[in-house]
C-alpha cells in the first residue's frame, strides 16, 4: 500500500513538474483566447458569416489559375451539451454552371444529415426524399466533424489542455512554434500566443501529399473570449477558401429543435469512418457542388450494384455503374484505356477486372481527355502497373510530369513509388496507337470551352467516339446546343470522321446522329 502511495505521488509529481514546451503553448493559447473559465463556459455559439471557395483542380489551363467555385452564405449554432451544430447554407455556385443551392447540414458525434439540395450529384436517398434529405456518408460525417473540430479555435484549445498525453512535439511550421494533436499541427503566434495555424497532412488524387491549414485571422474580442473572426483555408499554401464571421455569440438560447430530422433518413444513418477517409475529394467535390454523398467515392453505394466493364461494341468496354467512366480498348496483345477517374480505389478495380477478363493482355497506354481531378485522380493505380505510358493533350505534358513527380507516400489505395520513369506522351493534334492486327485507337485535341489540351478518343473500327465533360451521350440533349456539344462535332468535322455512337466519361453512350441534328451540321 505504501508503495502504491508513493508510486502515484512520483507520478503526479512527474506530471506536475513536467510543464513542456508544448503544454506551454497551449496553456499560452487558452489564456489569450480568454482563459479556461471562459472557454469551458461555453454552452452554445451562434454565428452567422459568408464564405468563398476556389477549385485548383479544376483549371482551364493544366496546373493553371484555379478557378472560382462558390460564394456562399452561412448561419448557425453549436450546442455544446447535445455537441450537436446546425448550419443552414446559401451557396452561389459559379463554376462549372450558375446555380444556388439552399441546404443545412445537421452533424452530431454519431451522425450527419442534409436537409436540402446540396448537390448536382445527389444519391438516391436524396432522390427519393421529398423535400430532398439524406444521412451522410460516413466519410462525409468524418469530414465535416473533422473541419467543425479545425475551425472551433476555442474547443479545441481546450481538448488539447485537457489532454496533454495527446499533444505532442512538432516541427515549426512557417517560422511558428507547433505542437501535434489528435492529427492536427497546430503553429502558435509568437507574439500574441494565440493559435494561427490548425494543418493536416491530407492526400490529393492529383498532388499527392499536401497540406492543408485553416489560417486565423482577425481576432475579435467577444465578452472577455478571443475569437479568429477571419480564416482562410489553404492546400499547399494557395487559399481555397475564405471564410469570415460577421456575428458569434456566445450562451445565447439556441432552438434544439432545429436539430431534429425526418425519421426515415435518421435510420440506417451512418457512423464517422475510421479509417481511409479521402478528405480532400468529400470537401473539393462539395467545393463545386457534384459531391457524390456516399462511403464508396466511385458510386452511390444506395443505388449501384458497383462497377462493372460493359461491352459496348467488339472489343470496346466502358467502365459503368459509377458516377464517372472509362474507356477500353482491346487490342492484339494490351489494352489502351481512356481516363483515370477518381481515385485509385476505381483504377485498381479497373486493372484487376481487366487483368480477369484479357488476361496476358496489359494496359500499355492510358490518355486523359484532360486533367480535371476527377478524371484523372486514378492515374497512379494504372501507372503503378508499369510499362504504361499516359497521354495527354497540347499543354499538359510539363503539368503531369510535375504531378508524378509530387511525393504521394499518404496515398490510402496505393504504396508510394516513383513514377519518374512513366514515359508522358504529350499530343500536339493527334495521336495513332495501334496494334499488329491493325486495330486503332486515335486521339484529338478538341478546341473546346472545358479544357485546355483536351483529347477526345476515336475507335475506328466500332465508329465509337470518347468525350468528357463536353457531352454526357445517354442522358436527353438540352433544347439548345452549347459550346461543348458544338466542339464534339466541330472535332468530329476537322478530322473527318463518320461515328456512328459516342462514349462519355460521364453518362452511356448515344448515336451521334442525336448530336449532329442539334447542333446543326
Ligand atoms: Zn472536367
Amino acid at each position: 500500500m505504501r508503495h502504491a502511495f508513493a508510486a502515484l505521488a512520483s507520478a503526479i509529481l512527474l506530471v506536475s513538474c513536467a510543464t513542456t514546451r508544448e503544454q506551454s503553448l497551449v496553456d499560452r493559447a487558452v489564456d489569450a483566447m480568454g482563459g479556461i473559465e471562459r472557454l469551458a463556459g461555453i454552452k452554445t455559439i451562434v454565428f452567422k458569416g459568408s464564405a468563398k471557395y476556389w477549385e485548383p483542380e479544376q483549371s482551364d489551363v493544366p496546373g493553371g489559375e484555379m478557378r472560382f467555385a462558390n460564394e456562399s452564405s452561412f448561419e448557425g449554432f453549436i450546442d455544446a451539451a447535445s455537441r450537436s451544430t446546425r448550419i443552414d447554407w446559401v451557396r452561389n455556385f459559379a463554376d462549372p454552371a450558375p446555380r444556388t443551392f439552399t441546404f443545412s447540414e445537421i452533424v452530431t458525434p454519431e451522425a450527419g444529415y442534409v436537409l436540402g439540395m446540396d448537390s448536382n450529384g445527389r444519391n438516391a436517398q436524396s432522390l427519393k426524399m421529398s423535400p430532398p434529405a439524406h444521412s451522410m456518408s460516413g466519410h462525409r460525417l468524418a469530414t465535416t466533424i473533422r473541419e467543425l473540430r479545425r475551425g472551433g479555435s476555442a474547443a479545441l484549445m481546450l481538448a488539447m489542455q485537457r489532454n496533454p498525453d495527446r499533444v505532442q512535439p512538432a516541427g515549426d511550421i512557417a517560422g511558428q512554434p507547433a505542437v501535434s494533436f489528435d492529427g492536427f499541427l497546430v503553429a502558435f503566434d509568437p507574439a500574441t500566443g494565440l493559435p494561427a495555424r490548425v494543418r493536416t497532412l491530407d492526400y490529393d488524387n492529383i498532388w499527392g501529399d499536401v497540406a492543408y491549414d485553416y489560417v486565423f485571422s482577425n481576432w475579435r474580442d467577444i465578452g472577455g473570449r478571443r475569437i479568429p473572426m477571419s480564416r482562410k483555408a489553404e492546400l499547399n499554401g494557395r487559399t481555397v477558401i475564405d471564410i469570415n464571421f460577421t456575428d458569434v455569440r456566445f450562451n445565447q438560447a439556441v432552438d434544439t429543435t432545429r436539430l431534429q430530422v425526418p425519421a426515415e433518413i435518421r435510420q440506417g444513418a451512418a457512423k464517422p469512418a475510421m479509417r481511409n477517409v479521402p478528405h480532400q475529394w468529400v470537401m473539393r467535390r462539395q467545393f463545386i457542388g457534384f459531391y457524390m454523398d456516399s462511403d464508396n467515392a466511385s458510386y452511390d453505394t444506395r443505388a449501384s450494384q458497383g462497377l462493372r466493364l460493359q461491352e459496348i461494341a467488339p472489343g470496346v468496354h466502358q467502365v459503368q455503374g459509377g458516377t464517372h467512366n472509362s474507356l477500353v480498348v482491346e487490342m492484339s496483345d494490351h489494352l489502351i484505356v481512356l481516363d483515370a477517374p477518381v481515385t485509385d480505389t476505381q483504377s485498381l478495380w479497373l486493372v484487376g477486372a481487366t487483368r480477369a477478363q484479357f488476361p496476358g493482355k496489359p494496359i500499355r497506354w492510358l490518355a486523359l481527355t484532360h486533367h480535371h481531378m476527377d478524371h484523372a485522380g486514378g492515374l497512379r493505380g494504372i501507372l503503378a502497373e508499369g510499362g504504361v505510358t499516359l497521354v495527354v493533350g497540347q499543354g499538359a505534358g510539363a503539368h503531369f510530369r510535375r504531378v508524378l513527380e509530387a511525393p504521394a507516400t499518404r496515398n490510402p489505395d496505393l504504396a508510394a513509388r516513383s513514377y519518374h520513369m512513366t514515359p508522358i506522351l504529350e499530343v500536339p493534334e493527334s495521336h495513332m496507337m495501334s496494334d499488329s492486327s491493325g486495330r486503332q485507337v486515335i486521339v484529338y485535341v478538341m478546341d473546346n470551352p472545358h479544357a485546355k489540351g483536351m483529347l477526345m478518343g476515336w475507335v475506328p473500327h466500332a465508329r465509337i467516339g470518347y468525350v468528357t465533360d463536353v457531352w454526357t451521350p445517354g442522358p436527353p440533349l438540352p433544347a439548345k446546343p452549347n459550346p461543348g456539344l458544338a466542339s464534339v462535332v466541330n472535332t468530329v468535322k476537322r478530322a473527318g470522321l463518320q461515328p456512328e455512337r459516342f462514349a462519355g466519361g460521364h453518362g452511356s453512350t448515344a448515336d451521334y446522329q442525336m448530336l449532329t441534328r442539334l447542333v446543326g451540321q
